[in-house]
């Protein structure tokens, strides 16, 4: 067939294909893997069975019977969408339970449910800030954070990872009309933990308002799986947090919960809330299941925090760096963005699938393997992953 593009058109994607093809060349081009199974411990691509090392479903009930239960009789109800927004009559009395629940979990007067964690961070942040307002962020906060920051169009003050000292000094030096901080309590790709007690101390010190996000925290963290606050035995009075249905709750989508007036700003104020289709019966049906497990297994939390620390004594034993990870996310950093392809490959020949994390989802020069533990894996699994790691050059 004859082509029908015009010259004009020829030439951007000629951009484009030059943009991908040095991409490429500095092995940073992305792809989608398609395991043909669903994310359990183990999962079948092109074939072949893998340990899977690389799902966020920390608690393994994406594929638990009775959160797919969850979301089966939630369709069933409901239908397989709402087709409208909160707001117009995209509600089920599904959604406003699992909000009930989602604040008393995090200790909060209320919750409002998003589409996504992601349009969580944003709804927060482009709602509280604007440009008045001054907005301190961590520096290895996720994209969402980021992208939230941007579209807030508030002043942005990066402070030094974990870094009080920094932060304290950014606050003292910025005066704005609303200052909010903002920060991950499990980081993404360290697996550390933020220091909450000081963020919360600094927050009060400097009238502002803290926002944390617990996404790899919610259901993994505290005796009850309340996340980093119930961790760390804080009262949640005056903080904002957001957190996602799609990790250790084994769900998707995201929400917020915060003291009743904040909730109800949002509900007014929070253009990724008004603009967003609610979320699915079955995706609520399903994180309904899943809090309940949350609060009955309890061992759930302890073997993936016991494994975890297996697969760090395993890989320090093995004379790799030491790591900040305190949690299920243990990454084992090598550097260059090549160096993660090779060893991610090299695992995936061992039977182990762990996928490189390179820039800019990392700082350049940190590319690494990050492994995500689930409470599913065994001791068996973690030495096969250790003996898959090669040694370190
Ligand atoms: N915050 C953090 C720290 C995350 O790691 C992620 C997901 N990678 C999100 C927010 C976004 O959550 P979701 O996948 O539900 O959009």
């Amino acid at each position: 067939m004859a082509s029908t593009e015009s010259p004009v058109t020829s030439a951007w994607l000629g951009e484009l294909g030059s943009e991908l093809a040095a991409l490429d060349a500095r092995a940073l081009r992305r792809t989608v893997l398609t395991p043909e199974t669903g994310q359990g411990e183990r999962v079948t691509i092109d074939g072949r069975s893998l340990l899977n090392l690389t799902s966020n479903n920390y608690l393994g009930l994406a594929h638990d019977p009775r959160v797919i239960e969850g979301a089966v009789a939630a369709a069933r109800t409901y239908g397989a969408s709402v087709s409208a927004s909160r707001l117009l009559c995209g509600s089920t009395p599904l959604h406003e339970e699992l909000e009930e629940r989602l604040a008393a979990l995090k200790g909060q007067e209320r919750a409002l449910l998003y589409g996504a964690g992601y349009l969580a961070n944003l709804g927060v942040l482009t709602a509280l800030a604007g440009p008045e307002d001054a907005i301190f962020s961590d520096a290895l906060n996720h994209a969402s954070i980021i992208d939230g920051c941007r579209l807030s169009g508030a002043t942005t003050k990066v402070y030094r990872h974990l870094d009080l000292d920094d932060l304290g000094e950014l606050l003292a030096a910025t005066p704005s009309r609303r200052r909010l901080i903002v920060s991950e309590t499990v980081f993404s790709m360290d697996g550390d933990l933020a220091p909450l007690p000081g963020l919360v101390a600094l927050a009060r010190r400097h009238d502002a308002i803290l926002v944390i996000d617990e996404a790899h925290a919610t259901g993994v963290l505290g005796a009850d799986g309340g996340g980093a606050l119930s961790h760390f035995g804080l009262d949640s009075e005056g903080l904002i947090v957001v957190g996602t249905l799609s990790k250790a709750l084994g769900s998707a989508g995201g929400f917020v919960a915060a003291n009743a007036t904040v909730i109800d700003y949002l509900l007014n104020r929070s253009r990724p809330f008004i603009f967003n289709t609610a979320l699915p019966p079955a995706s609520v049906g399903a994180a309904l299941a899943a809090l309940d497990v949350v609060a009955a297994e309890p061992e759930r939390r302890e073997n993936l925090a016991d494994l975890a620390a297996c697969l760090r004594e395993g890989l320090a034993a093995a004379g790799h760096p030491a790591t900040t990870s305190e949690t299920q996310i243990v990454p084992l950093v090598l550097g260059p963005a090549e160096a993660a392809l090779a060893a991610e490959r090299a695992l995936r020949e061992a039977g182990v699938l762990a996928k490189a994390i390179r820039p800019p989802t990392v700082p350049e020069g940190t590319a690494r393997i990050r492994f995500n533990l689930m409470a599913t894996h065994t001791v068996d699994d973690v030495d096969r992953v250790l003996a898959a790691v090669a040694p370190p050059v």
